[in-house]
């Protein structure tokens, strides 16, 4: 008898606490560029993403591509203001971290805190460290060791995974 009493209130107090518990594990957009994003929150399929990319995003993003060298359109794009990741609007770069690398691609020096998550990269031959946007997994490019001060850091990033958002508009 006891028994068939007990396990209605346990059970009743389970779902009361994860109801109110509940309410803590939203995680909002990352409006605030300086908070770190905790894990990955955006998981969308191969064909909700075509739908929001490019094939050239697509490709570079979600396969991990590389656009030609010298090809995309922030390589040597020098105005003022923030790049965001074209997959999710995470604000990753600001344009004084900058600089001509002749490699290429967008080089900076540093990136937005808690924007990024790195991975080693094994694949064509090579030791490298890719690098990805950490709120929706985007392929950005790849860091290396040849940066300028202060970091010594080169973030070599595809223009295509980047969208530009100029100070002057805003
Ligand atoms: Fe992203």
């Amino acid at each position: 008898m006891t028994r068939s009493i007990k396990y209605p209130i346990l059970i009743t107090s389970i779902l009361l606490v994860s109801l109110i518990t509940s309410k803590s594990f939203g995680q909002p957009a990352n409006t605030n560029p300086t908070k770190p994003i905790q894990g990955q929150t955006m998981q969308l399929t191969d064909e909700q993403w075509k739908e929001r990319l490019t094939n050239e995003q697509f490709n570079i993003l979600r396969k991990k591509g590389t656009e030609r060298a010298f090809s995309g359109m922030y390589d040597e794009h020098f105005d003022a203001g923030t790049y965001t990741c074209a997959g999710c609007g995470t604000v990753l770069f600001q344009s004084d971290t900058k600089y001509n690398s002749g490699c290429g691609w967008p080089a900076f020096f540093n990136f937005i805190p808690g924007t990024i998550n790195e991975h080693r990269d094994t694949s064509h031959g090579m030791n490298r460290t890719e690098v990805t946007c950490a709120k929706c997994g985007g392929h950005l490019g790849h860091v290396f060791e040849d940066g300028p001060r202060p970091t010594g850091l080169r973030y070599c990033i595809n223009s295509a995974s980047l969208n530009f958002v100029s100070d002057s508009t805003k």
